[in-house]
């Protein structure tokens, strides 16, 4: 969060299952559309903020098993932990928080009494969230008792049931809504509240995000029932909150639109980029327009014309230099030159490439220095590498005109090394 030094343009605050990540569509398309939308537009100016009820274990799982960027801020089990960056630093001040009045021994062993409850596996049951699964047509019921029982014994929680099967109880200051309303608080005695937050969701443990004042509200095209009743029944009238008409992170995009809060064209729409007109110059729209140009060649989607690779290679500087993950270095126009052999080789084998945490810092006048995250999925291959690269603007007093690579040099990410290195070109 320390990484803006004034208050971001947007905040993105986003539930992951059925929001921003869509089960059923096996190819990520829409995924993989907010992620160009956000690499090359939003990142280096504002939020993205992650909010499910997953715990950190379900939701390291499920970054594992789809192409996600990674958020600046990770709220997870339904808004009970607020961590920050990559490597999920807790906010102690939230812990404290939830500490106060929450006597977790004695929630569960009155909730053991309920045999409509099952508990959910040892991952999900956190400090402040005690988690069941409840059958759909008893939820009401068991609510109703539970909250009765709680009260008897002087117990302030909060339950909350979900996806038509989950059942939270969580300290009465916990949830998705409070633990937004905390950060937005925090932001603000940083003078750093957002311009403006978008909070995007589908189900009942989403309502909360949708009550926090001046915020701007997106629920998806496929959100459930249990959503759109709270909705029709408490925000109807409320203008800065959309139903939207495309599902996942396409509504995302969508309610961008609507709201006007940025560009809302994803690198993806657009299939020419010879013809593109740049409506917002910046490193990290040409990092995402590389590698974007570079998935559509090797998977045969753009024509294998001699003036593609000019256009490419006009964007080198012709001493420009590309290190190998695998350590040899060459020219940059060499291996752009090297492309023609590959064209097509992914052809009908699901090639994925995309960009995370492109951060370009500013070195010169007209230089940047740009660091990036560069993933490549195929198939069940799924490979990352850690990438630096050195961008000048071509005319010293305006980037207009767009982008030099100057240096490009990739290493490893983890144990991502792959066996055979030899199909290695980016
Ligand atoms: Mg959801």
């Amino acid at each position: 969060m320390d990484r803006l030094k004034s208050p971001a343009r947007l905040m993105i605050v986003s539930d992951l299952d059925h929001t921003m990540v869509d089960h059923h569509d096996s190819e990520n398309l829409s995924l993989l559309r907010f992620n160009a939308l956000w690499e090359s537009n939003y990142r280096h100016d504002s939020l993205l903020v992650f909010s499910t009820g997953r715990s950190p274990t379900l939701y390291k799982q499920l970054r594992k098993e789809k192409p996600m960027l990674t958020p600046d801020i990770t709220i997870t089990s339904v808004g009970t932990e607020i961590t920050y960056g990559n490597s999920l630093v807790p906010d102690d001040g939230w812990v404290e928080i939830l500490n106060q009045k929450w006597n977790r021994n004695l929630v569960v062993e009155e909730s053991s009494k309920f045999p409509e409850l099952t508990l959910q596996s040892e991952t999900e049951q956190r400090p402040h969230k005690i988690s069941f699964y409840v059958e759909k047509a008893k939820a009401q019921a068991v609510t109703k008792a539970l909250k009765e029982c709680f009260e008897k014994h002087g117990l302030d929680v909060k339950i909350i049931y979900s996806g038509g099967m989950d059942l939270d109880i969580l300290p009465q200051g916990a949830g998705k809504g409070q633990a937004l309303a905390y950060l937005l608080k925090k932001l603000k005695s940083e003078g750093k509240l957002p311009k403006n937050t978008l909070v995007c969701g589908d189900s009942g443990n989403d309502a909360e995000l949708f009550s926090i004042p001046e915020v701007y509200g997106v629920m998806v095209s496929n959100a459930q029932e249990e959503l759109l009743q709270w909705h029709a029944e408490n925000a109807k009238n409320n203008p800065k909150i959309i139903h939207a008409t495309e599902r996942c992170a396409s509504g995302i995009i969508q309610a961008i639109g609507h709201f006007s809060l940025g560009p809302n064209t994803s690198p993806r729409d657009v299939t020419d980029f010879l013809d593109c007109k740049l409506e917002n110059v910046n490193p990290g729209h040409e990092v995402v327009k590389f590698y974007l140009f570079f998935e559509r060649w090797r998977r045969a989607e753009v024509e294998n014309s001699e003036p593609y690779l000019a256009s490419l290679k006009a964007a080198c500087d012709p001493s420009a230099s590309f290190v190998h993950p695998f350590g040899v270095e060459q020219s940059l126009c060499d291996t752009i030159n090297a492309m023609r052999s590959c064209y097509g080789d992914k052809q009908g084998k699901q090639l994925r490439v995309w960009v995370d945490r492109v951060l370009p810092v500013q070195i010169s006048s007209n230089t940047w220095l740009v660091k990036f995250n560069k993933w490549e999925l195929c198939g069940e291959d799924r490979r990352c590498c850690m990438t630096t690269a050195i961008l000048s603007s071509k005319d010293a007093t305006s980037i207009s005109d767009g982008f030099t690579w100057m240096h490009v040099h990739q290493t490893w990410f983890d144990e991502s090394e792959p066996q055979d290195q030899s199909t290695w070109l980016f």
